[in-house]
């Protein structure tokens, strides 16, 4: 089936007076349980993007049709709940509250997803638990390592059983070992349990190599699509 259709979308910026084009009428499906990459240099438009997908900005023409609804035509309350029950989102810089420990920045998530107040600290430790996680539960990001907070921000992405995982330069702010073990953890998530996932990244080499498809963005068209994969 399915999961993500998106049909001449664009969205321009406006700069003053001038018009930015991030996004030109881009159009592509996602099926279910595919690992897609986006690639692409600096300003192509990958983050404009995946944040039009995961419902934190609206297009300026196009349609971004997740299941049967189309976002664009979204009020607030419906993106909303899009972010918190359809999408689970990872960024490159993390995006932890500072604040809080490990287990709860999962717990927030968690609460804002409705979860009973009793069930939270479990299934906020076992989704930790399940990103490799299972120490340092009371730690402040700033107290992890990039590999930990990352594995925080995707256990925090896990917690309200999203349809589809979206990343964006997940591993720019790793080193080399970091980044591969970010990305296993992902590709597992994609292989053993289905999870769609759409990943931006900025290196050719691991998208080829983890991905089932690889769409290269220029300035803010598809320059490339490389398909799917045949299965087998
Ligand atoms: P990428 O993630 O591929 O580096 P982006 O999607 O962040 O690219 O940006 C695409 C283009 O849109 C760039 O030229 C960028 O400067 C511009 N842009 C992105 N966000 C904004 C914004 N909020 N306001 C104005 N211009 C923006
Ligand atoms: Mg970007």
């Amino acid at each position: 089936m399915t999961i993500l259709k998106i049909v001449n979308l664009s969205r321009t910026y406006m700069k003053g007076q001038v018009e930015i084009p991030a996004l030109k009428d881009v159009s592509f499906d996602v099926e279910d349980g595919e690992f897609v990459s986006i690639v692409g240099r600096s300003g192509s438009g990958k983050s404009t993007l995946l944040n039009l997908v995961g419902g934190l900005d609206t297009p300026t023409a196009g349609r971004i049709i997740f299941r049967d609804r189309d976002l664009a035509g979204m009020k607030r309350s419906g993106l909303a709940l899009h972010r918190r029950k359809s999408v689970g989102m990872v960024f490159q810089s993390f995006n932890l509250v500072a604040h809080r420990s490990a287990l709860e920045n999962v717990v927030l998530a968690l609460t804002f997803g409705g979860v009973p107040r009793q069930s939270r600290k479990p299934l906020a430790s076992d989704l930790l638990a399940q990103v490799g996680l299972t120490q340092r539960l009371n730690h402040r990001p700033a107290e992890l390592s990039g590999g930990e907070a990352q594995r925080v921000a995707i256990a925090r992405a896990l917690a309200n059983s999203p349809e589809m995982l979206l990343l964006d330069e997940p591993t720019g702010n790793l080193d080399s070992s970091t980044a591969k073990e970010i990305i296993d953890l992902v590709q597992g998530l994609n292989r053993d349990r289905g999870l769609t996932a759409l990943m931006v990244t900025h290196e050719q080499d691991t998208a080829e190599a983890v991905s089932d498809r690889v769409i290269r963005l220029l300035d803010g068209s598809i320059a490339e699509d490389s398909g799917r994969r045949v299965a087998g």
